[in-house]
This record gives C-alpha cells, sequence and structure tokens, in this order.
C-alpha cells in the first residue's frame, strides 16, 4: 500500500497536458486553458489615458491655468496647450500630447475661462501611460494560464477574439452497485438511492468540465468488462464508482486487468478512501473510486483533481492547503493518514462530527477537510493543522 504523498506524486507525474487542441471564440472559453501565449498586437492602454474626471494641465509654476477646451472618452482630438493651460477632461479620455499632468476635479475651482488648484501636481500624475498594462508585442497571457473571468476580459480589451486552448476531456462516469436506485423511484428493502454520479458530475462542473456521459452497471462481472470497454473506448477520463473493494462482488478491479490498464496504483494509506484505484490505458486515464460516497469525493478532490488539470494543461490552478488552528480535539485510529470533513473559518478550523466514509452529511455542512499525517496521531486545540480548502461550488 502506498503513501498519499506517493499516491498524488504517482498522478502528478503520469498525467500529460492532452495533445488535442482547438480555437474557440473568446466568449465561450471560461475555465479553459491556453495553450499558447497570446502576444499583444496593442499597447493597453493604447493611447495616454486620463485617470480622473478633472483637469489635464500643461504645467507652470502659477496655480492659475486658463481653459481652453474640453475631451470627453472617445473624444479623437488632441488639442494643443501651452504651458499654463489646461482642459476639461474625464476619466478614459486621451490625454493631449502637450498635457503633462491630469488634476482630479475636486482640488480645482473654476472662474469662467479658468481654473485655480489647490496645490501642486506632479507630472505625469493620474495618467496611465500607453502600454502601461502591457506593450505592443510583449506576452499579455502565457500559455497554462487558467481562463478566468478577469483572464477572458483582459484578452478581449487586447483586440483577441479568437484562442488556442487545451481542449476538454471526454469524462465518463460509471456507477456500480445493485443496490442503486435513481432517486425520484421508491426504495425497496435494501436498496438505497444512487448519488455519487450527480455529486462527481456537479464536482466536474464546478472544475469547467462539461463533456459528462453517466453509465451505470450491476454487479456482474461480464456486464462490468462490457461496459468498462465501451466507455475507456469512448471517453479519454473514466471515473468508477464503487466495486473496487475486496467483497465477492466487487468485479471493478478483475475487469480493468482483463482490459489492459496499467495499474499504477491501488490501494492508498488513507482513510477514507483506502480501496482507490488509478490506471492508464494508453493516454485513458482510469480511477475507480470507492463507493462510499464521502471516501469517493475525497479522492475526487486530492487525487482526480489535480490529473483533470494536468490532463487540460492548467499550470496555476490547485487545490488550496493552508495551516490554521484547530478549534477540535481528535485522536486518530490506526496508522493511516486521514482526511478529515471540517468547517474552516478565519478564527480556525472546526473537525466535524461524523467521519464516517459512507458519511455525506458532514461533507454538506463542512468546506475543508483537515489532513492529518501516518505520523500523526492526535490534534490538540489550537494545535496548528493543514487545511484542504475544497471548491463549494
Ligand atoms: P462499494 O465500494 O461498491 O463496496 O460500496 C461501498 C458503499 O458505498 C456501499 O454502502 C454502497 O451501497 C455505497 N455506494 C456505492 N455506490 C454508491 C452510489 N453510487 N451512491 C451512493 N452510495 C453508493
Ligand atoms: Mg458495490
Amino acid at each position: 500500500m502506498i503513501s498519499v504523498n506517493q499516491a498524488i506524486a504517482i498522478v502528478q507525474n503520469s498525467v500529460d497536458p492532452t495533445s488535442h487542441i482547438e480555437s474557440i471564440n473568446i466568449s465561450k472559453v471560461h475555465r479553459y486553458v491556453l495553450r499558447n501565449d497570446i502576444v499583444s498586437e496593442i499597447n493597453m492602454p493604447p493611447f495616454r489615458q486620463s485617470a480622473m474626471d478633472g483637469y489635464a494641465l500643461c504645467l507652470h509654476e502659477d496655480f492659475t491655468y486658463k481653459l481652453v477646451g474640453e475631451v470627453k472618452a472617445g473624444d479623437p482630438i488632441n488639442p494643443v496647450l501651452k504651458k499654463g493651460e489646461s482642459v476639461r477632461i474625464f476619466t478614459g479620455a486621451p490625454v493631449p500630447d502637450t498635457a503633462n499632468a491630469v488634476i482630479m476635479q475636486e482640488r480645482v475651482s473654476i472662474d469662467i475661462d479658468h481654473i485655480t488648484i489647490d496645490s501642486a501636481v506632479g507630472i505625469n500624475d493620474n495618467i496611465r501611460p500607453a502600454g502601461e498594462q502591457v506593450k505592443k508585442g510583449q506576452t499579455a497571457l502565457k500559455k497554462g494560464t487558467l481562463l478566468t473571468p478577469a483572464a477572458i476580459a483582459f484578452a478581449t480589451s487586447l483586440g483577441v477574439t479568437e484562442v488556442s486552448v487545451y481542449k476538454r476531456p471526454s469524462i465518463a462516469i460509471l456507477v456500480t452497485g445493485n443496490e442503486l436506485v435513481e432517486a425520484g423511484n421508491s426504495l425497496e428493502y435494501g436498496q438505497i438511492y444512487e448519488s455519487n454520479a450527480v455529486m462527481l458530475t456537479s464536482a466536474l462542473i464546478g472544475l469547467g468540465f462539461n463533456k459528462i456521459t453517466n453509465y451505470k452497471v450491476a454487479d456482474n462481472y461480464k456486464e462490468t468488462l462490457n461496459l468498462l470497454g465501451e466507455v475507456i473506448e469512448n471517453h479519454d477520463v473514466i471515473l468508477v464508482s464503487g466495486g473496487i473493494s475486496v467483497g465477492d462482488y466487487d468485479f471493478v478491479g478483475k475487469a480493468l486487468r482483463e482490459l489492459g490498464v496499467n495499474e499504477l496504483f491501488y490501494k492508498v494509506k488513507q482513510k477514507p478512501g483506502k480501496p482507490l484505484f488509478f490506471g492508464k490505458k494508453e493516454k485513458k486515464v482510469i480511477f475507480a473510486l470507492p463507493g462510499n460516497p464521502g471516501a469517493a469525493l475525497t479522492c475526487f478532490y486530492i487525487y482526480v483533481q489535480l490529473a483533470l488539470q494536468k490532463l487540460s494543461g492548467n499550470e496555476s490552478y490547485a487545490v488550496t492547503r493552508l495551516k490554521a488552528k484547530s478549534k477540535s480535539k481528535f485522536t486518530k485510529k490506526g496508522d493511516r493518514a486521514q482526511f478529515l470533513k471540517a468547517s474552516y473559518q478565519l478564527n480556525g478550523v472546526e473537525i466535524l462530527d461524523g467521519q464516517n466514509s459512507s458519511m455525506l452529511h458532514t461533507f454538506a455542512t463542512g468546506n475543508a477537510l483537515v489532513y492529518v499525517s501516518e505520523e500523526c496521531n492526535s490534534i490538540q486545540i489550537n494545535d496548528e493543522v493543514e487545511v484542504i480548502l475544497l471548491p463549494i461550488s
């Protein structure tokens, strides 16, 4: 059995960015990852811009200036000012080449065709120089950048309309289990409602992955083998739920071996989520997650998310880890590393009651996991602990 850190390293080292690339209109690239640097074809801002509503000045010694005109945002004009002259100007308007400062209107008193400023103004005050954000020919956004609303807007402000991005993987979710019934139907004795498919789908959508197909199979070897074979053929990433443990009706491991999936690890020294399988068949990435919902979701956040990030070419986006003071006591049983469902606030982190791997209600009220390493046996109040913030979207 390997450690959590070994398992993370294996995922990290065995998934490469997809070679599938596409060019997409900028309006549709939210949460895609840039495949190429974006080099700016313009200066941004393109001209010297006023940062204030006020007056553009051609500075001289005196505090009084002659008012000779006006420039609004979008005006294609460049009035020529002599020393001691000023124009009314507004935020975003082009500052005349002959002006060397802008003063905010609150610092000015007006007298028909003259203005008087309240104190000295520095050269270039309140002027955004041309190319202040990025100059023509400079790299504006680097390959590997996650296209967030800000990144998309920045590229658009440079006139970019199409970007080259890593294609999103096609993801299959395959749930196994005779006991599973779709919500909306009535439960017979021994049955439970299937909830992992919608859980994993929501988690994927929250990360920006939207090419998702759901499959379901009974605990039957032949059916599992056939469906898994088909699913691996047709998708880039396969998330199997359940059937990977050691029960007599857990057929996923046997089917994956039979299908020639290369096992990169099976079983991690962790709680929850010990029976986690990770493998590859050529470029296809396959996780078999434990069926227990709490375990499946933990494994998703720690391992699947990492694999998807790497596959998507994303170089900056990672799970947020931080240190915080524990508001709770905890005593670990056994020597596996543990991920504890927790509630993180600025004044510390509370370890929640109900840590069983089947339990979703604690996950549903928490927003973080506390990581307890193999070596750590207990946590006292005010101990500094490692917190993994969960994306709760
Ligand atoms: P397994 O990993 O198949 O042995 O399942 C472990 C536990 O998780 C069992 O109690 C299952 O009933 C439960 N479980 C498995 N799959 C799901 C699912 N898709 N939704 C909800 N519970 C599940
Ligand atoms: Mg099962």
